[in-house]
């Protein structure tokens, strides 16, 4: 007989995961929260640091999961290990038991109306790097056109006083993919980005800054410290710019929060009935940071992609397929002696 592995969460990791645990014979059952699946993959337009579509990437994902029972709207209402398996009753009201569970719960973006001095749902101009994605998927412009817009990165990552002084990894990126996109949407505008530091450091992401720069983009080293909206409708941003050491004032029509990545609270409501581990930036914990990367502290249940930290997609992938590679070895050491 089969055995019967459980995938919560169907974005990216869950997808590839289940795909990988298929081909290998398993009886893959995967429970999705949301509508559609693909998670956040779902709601992005094109990827850094290629301009790929996402749409393409989801649409192979999906291919993969063919032989797998999907139940979308669909969460986890309780669960527990009895014995060697996990009892699990999902919220459509079937009860699955799983001798192996991978959580791919992912991740939450940061609510950018909790960093008020930047406006976000009191000024129509402040939006965030998903909000953008969503209108270029929907290939929405603006008209008239913009004359200034500019995009602040960290937000809501490397701050202590919104509690999260971890680095979300993947919006340095976003954000020089955005600017690039809104300069070619609109020519004549000028785009600012305002940074900490630029963590461009995966293969191809400095020609993507290149490009950017090549492109008149402008990169002010320095905070945004407060936003407010002239009589005009547009945006008066302060900020500093820390590598002249000068305070700056400019006038945007637009405003783009790189809002980070935060751990999932879907994920964690699963976590808290497992008892689940969690290190200080509030992702889950594996078992070994370096050797055991998919493995929880409980046996037969394993961890991939963005609910144990930021990550970018190729990443997310990558250990899509290590966790199935793992629970295929558990499951031959554990279940079929
Ligand atoms: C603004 C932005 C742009 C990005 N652009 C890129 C890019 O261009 N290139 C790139 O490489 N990376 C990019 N990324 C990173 C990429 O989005 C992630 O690497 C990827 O989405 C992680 O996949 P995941 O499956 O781990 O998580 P998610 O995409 O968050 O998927 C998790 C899924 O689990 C579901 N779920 C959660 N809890 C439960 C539960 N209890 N029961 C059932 N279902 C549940 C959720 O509904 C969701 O569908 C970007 C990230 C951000 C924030
Ligand atoms: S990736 Fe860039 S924008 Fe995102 S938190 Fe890290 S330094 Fe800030």
């Amino acid at each position: 007989m089969k055995n019967n592995i459980l995938v919560i969460g169907g974005g990216p990791a869950g997808l590839e995961a289940s795909a990988a645990l298929s081909r290998m014979g398993y009886n893959v059952i995967l429970a999705e929260k949301e509508k559609r699946l693909g998670g956040h993959l779902a709601k992005w337009d094109r990827l850094f640091p290629d301009q790929i579509p996402a749409k393409e990437v989801l649409d192979t994902l999906l291919e993969g999961i063919r032989d797998v029972k999907c139940f979308t709207e669909t969460d986890v209402n309780s669960i527990n290990l009895l014995n060697r398996s996990y009892n699990a009753m999902l919220s459509n009201g079937i009860t699955i038991l799983a001798d192996a569970v991978l959580l791919a719960s992912g991740f939450d973006m940061f609510k950018a109306e909790k960093k008020e001095e930047y406006g976000y749902g009191i000024y129509e101009g402040v939006l965030t790097n998903a909000d953008l994605e969503q209108a270029f998927k929907e290939g929405k412009s603006s008209n008239p056109a913009p004359m200034a817009i500019g995009f602040v990165h960290c937000v809501g990552s490397r701050d202590e006083k919104a509690g999260n002084p971890a680095c979300s990894k993947v919006c340095c990126a976003t954000a020089v993919k955005q600017a690039i996109e809104t300069k070619e949407l609109y020519p004549d505008a000028k785009v600012y980005c305002f940074y900490m530091d630029l963590r461009m450091f995966g293969r191809h992401y400095e020609d993507l800054y290149l490009r950017a720069q090549k492109s008149g983009i402008r990169f002010i080293r320095g905070r945004v410290s407060e936003v407010a909206e002239t009589a005009e409708g547009r945006l008066l941003v302060k900020a500093e710019d820390t590598l002249s050491s000068r305070p700056l004032k400019v006038t945007l029509d637009r405003l783009v929060l790189m809002a980070g990545m935060r751990p999932s609270e879907a994920g964690h409501k699963v976590g808290r009935q497992l008892n689940l581990s969690v290190e200080d930036d509030g992702f889950f914990s594996a078992k070994d940071g370096l050797l055991s990367l998919q493995k929880s502290k409980l046996p037969g249940f394993f961890y991939a992609g963005a609910c144990t930290g930021p990550k970018t997609l190729p990443d997310t992938l990558h250990e899509a397929r290590s966790a199935a590679m793992e629970i295929d070895r558990y499951i031959k050491e554990n279940f079929r002696k």
